[in-house]
């Protein structure tokens, strides 16, 4: 096929969205692709577009720019602007917080639950409560996942934001209930998804800072990636002439 034909089928994605306007000054000293939606050009071509940059997106955007151009729209904030708000003595006070610009936003489910849902680059990664686990064997295997690449994955995911967490006394306590109750083997700290009791992980480091899908953007290539924040993405377009 042609490359004309090529052109006159392919589909392109034209993504409006609305700047908040929001103060994000010069300070990209963390990440050069990481830019308020302000200073987004007129008109650019990626090969993809990811809509929300949270705990998936931080990822996702990581891996592919790695062969392609990748474009990032983040509703919300950054989590390195105000670092100690992720720490894990102040997580109650921020996934509480949901104030307009905050970086929790309040919802309430079709069936009534309230809860709160991220709003920041790094998503939930950012607010939630960091309990880190692989998945279980059976999950794997009924996604149809490789195993080699799952490994590898976990690895990758595991050297940034994953650590071993310190056991307080509370906890020692609920794990011999847990075994007292019958809940065996004891497994210790593993990541390892199985059966009994275990210490799980954490994305908390040992000084209880947290580490966030936002960090996993220290794998991307940086030269095919553009993340904008305070970008609310409202309406996609799609055509399949070329523009
Ligand atoms: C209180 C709480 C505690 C939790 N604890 C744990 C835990 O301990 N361990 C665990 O593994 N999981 C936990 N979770 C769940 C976990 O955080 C989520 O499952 C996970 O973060 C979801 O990832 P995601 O990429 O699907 O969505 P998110 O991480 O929420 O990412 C979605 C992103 O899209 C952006 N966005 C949304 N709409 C738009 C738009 N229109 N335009 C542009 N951007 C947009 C958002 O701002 C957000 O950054 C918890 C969740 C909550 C609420």
């Amino acid at each position: 096929m042609s490359f004309q034909i090529l052109w006159l089928f392919r589909i392109v994605l034209i993504v409006t969205f609305i700047s908040n306007g929001s103060c994000f000054p010069d300070q990209a000293w963390y990440y050069s692709f990481v830019k308020d939606a302000k200073l987004a050009p007129m008109f650019a071509r990626f090969d993809y577009i990811i809509i929300g940059g949270g705990t998936s997106g931080c990822a996702l955007a990581a891996t592919l720019s790695q062969n392609a151009s990748v474009l990032v729209l983040e509703r919300g904030g950054s989590p390195y602007d105000s670092p100690s708000a992720t720490d894990i003595g102040n997580f109650a006070t921020t996934l509480s917080n949901t104030s307009p610009k905050s970086w929790s936003q309040l919802f309430i489910s079709e069936d009534g639950v309230y809860n709160t849902r991220a709003r920041v680059l790094g998503g939930g990664s950012v607010l939630n409560a960091g309990f880190y686990t692989r998945a279980g064997d059976d999950y794997v295997k009924e996604a149809e996942w490789k195993s080699d690449e799952v490994e590898a994955a976990y690895e990758w995911v595991e050297e940034k934001v994953a650590f071993q967490p310190p056991v307080m006394g509370w906890q020692t306590a609920f794990k011999d209930g847990l075994l007292e109750a019958g809940e065996f083997p004891y497994n210790g700290f593993t990541y390892d998804h199985i059966n009994g009791t275990k210490i799980g992980g954490t994305i908390f480091d040992q000084a209880g800072h947290r580490h966030t899908a936002a960090n996993l953007l220290e794998y991307a290539n940086p030269n095919s990636l553009a993340v904008y924040l305070h970008a609310n993405v409202h309406k996609i377009l799609f055509t399949t002439k070329g523009i």
